[in-house]
């Protein structure tokens, strides 16, 4: 990046040649992309730079619905949520709903910090201070600064699942057609997503249904394998 002193145009010429390479590697990669979606996961997820839902996936455009916003707090009262819920599980009918929290989350320490923000944000965190104040006792008895924002952004995906599932779509969907909600958490120093178990249930290598588990979260473009532990990812 140091090459070029203006990121944006940075950023143009860097999707120029992403484009190039693309299109060198799959020609219909494009003509597929431009003919329609049909995602199998919507992603909720934090605003924050560092959790490209995509890119962490390992997947890619096509694969994943999305909405994020800071600290990836969902509130039943939240228009803007719900309509992208709404059209990802009824329209686009996905088969995964990802409600994904991350360490080190900016809004989680705001919350814990305790200080105001200023502006618009100390309206929108105040689910997280609310939730702070619930759980008080535990999170003051974490010493460590980073694990206690990571149990405050585990309480904010637990949270926000439990207000996925009382949405009418999701519970439709959930009843006629096997749809699955996850809570999940990233860990910015590992780059591993962790499933916290909150949903319609847990599959895969560290769910309770021993080694025998396996979970296919299949994209358009690329698929990872869960099993046994292990992970895989083969792109088409
Ligand atoms: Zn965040």
């Amino acid at each position: 990046m140091a090459a070029q002193e203006d990121s944006f145009l940075y950023a143009l010429s860097s999707n120029n040649a992403w484009a190039g390479y693309k299109a060198h590697q799959n020609p219909n990669f494009f003509p597929k992309l431009a003919s329609g979606q049909s995602p199998q996961i919507l992603w909720l997820g934090c605003s924050d730079s560092r959790c490209p839902e995509t890119t962490i996936l390992g997947l890619q455009p096509g694969d994943v619905f999305v909405h994020r916003n800071i600290a990836n707090i969902v509130s039943a009262t939240d228009v803007n949520t719900a309509a992208v819920v709404e059209y990802a599980v009824a329209h686009l009918r996905v088969q995964h709903v990802v409600l994904c929290g991350h360490s080190g989350c900016g809004g989680a320490l705001a919350a814990l910090g305790g200080s105001r923000v200023g502006g618009v944000l100390d309206t929108w965190l105040a689910p997280l201070r609310a939730l702070r104040q619930a759980h008080r006792e535990e999170l003051d008895a974490i010493r460590d600064d980073a694990a206690r924002a990571v149990r405050l952004a585990e309480l904010n995906v637990q949270a926000g699942v439990a207000v996925l599932m009382e949405n009418v779509v999701v519970q439709e969907a959930v009843r006629e057609r096997g749809l699955e909600v996850h809570g999940c958490l990233f860990d910015l120093a590992t780059g591993r997503i962790r499933d916290l178990g909150f949903g319609t249930g847990r599959k895969g290598p560290s769910g309770s249904g021993g080694s025998g588990g396996e979970e296919l979260v299949r994209g358009k473009h690329a698929q990872l394998v869960f099993r046994g532990g292990n992970a895989s990812m083969t792109v088409r």
